[in-house]
């Protein structure tokens, strides 16, 4: 009986433990100015995917959220968050479109280069407007990637569906109500933001307010934070231990 009541205890905390990597893509300066303090007070990694093609390596006096981040204000969020830097590849255009060369040019440059930067090995890939097919995944496996993230909708299945890892997609008009409802319902979630800004204008905007409140959930409702290659060691992790259970 004893053995029974630890079981289900683990199995509760099974049930409840949930993970939510939090994306921002294409590197905008109001990732560093109105996010990485917040995230970096709650120790709150996250995944910032990059097209090295427009990175620029000299300071930068504008102080605009709309502007691309400088190389060293990506360190300094390394160095002090030991953030997971993806590439997006290497100048953002729409890959399905692009010939099997400069499809290889756009993925195996982008990786090199940021890790060049920034001394950290590039695993995720993430793919420009979502876009990707075969040939594609293809090439991301022979550069030595590990993961491909999508905009699909639907269900993390790393088991599966590795390289086509969907995510929700947060803008302007999506409501907080429906991200948390989204994290509810998985067990693994993927956010995905572009621009954290004040008062947003763009489609691509979300609101500052909105994202401090979600941040607050997450943490009275213990929800762990990780990057995408955590929630993949966790998965396997988890994975290996059902395996184990079941000799
Ligand atoms: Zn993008």
């Amino acid at each position: 009986m004893f053995s029974g009541l630890i079981f289900s205890i683990f199995l509760i905390i099974e049930i409840i433990d949930k993970y939510v990597c939090l994306n921002f893509d294409d590197g905008y300066y109001c990732i560093y100015k109105n996010v990485y303090p917040l995230l970096k007070d709650n120790k709150f990694k996250f995944t910032l995917s990059l097209f090295p093609a427009h990175l620029k390596d000299e300071e930068i006096k504008n102080k605009s959220d709309y502007r691309l981040l400088t190389i060293k204000e990506i360190k300094e969020m390394i160095c002090s968050l030991d953030i997971e830097i993806a590439s997006h590849s290497l100048t953002h255009r729409d890959l399905t479109l692009l010939s099997d060369e400069e499809i290889e040019k756009e993925i195996k440059e982008s990786k090199e280069i940021l890790e060049r930067y920034f001394g950290k090995e590039v695993l995720v890939f993430v793919y420009p407007y979502g876009k990707y097919e075969n040939r594609i995944i293809k090439n991301l496996i022979k550069n030595g990637y590990l993961l491909g993230r999508t905009t699909n909708h639907g269900k993390i299945d790393f088991f599966l569906k590795r390289w086509e890892l969907p995510a929700k997609e947060v803008r302007k008009d999506t409501k907080l109500s429906e991200v948390i409802s989204y994290i509810n319902k998985n067990k693994y979630s993927i956010l995905v933001f572009h621009r954290i800004v004040e008062k947003p204008k763009y489609i691509w905007d979300y609101s500052k307010k909105s994202f401090f409140s979600l941040i607050e959930y997450l943490k009275e409702n213990n929800i762990k934070v990780v990057t995408l290659k955590e929630m993949y060691e966790i998965w396997r992790q988890e994975l290996r231990e059902k395996i184990y259970k079941k000799e």
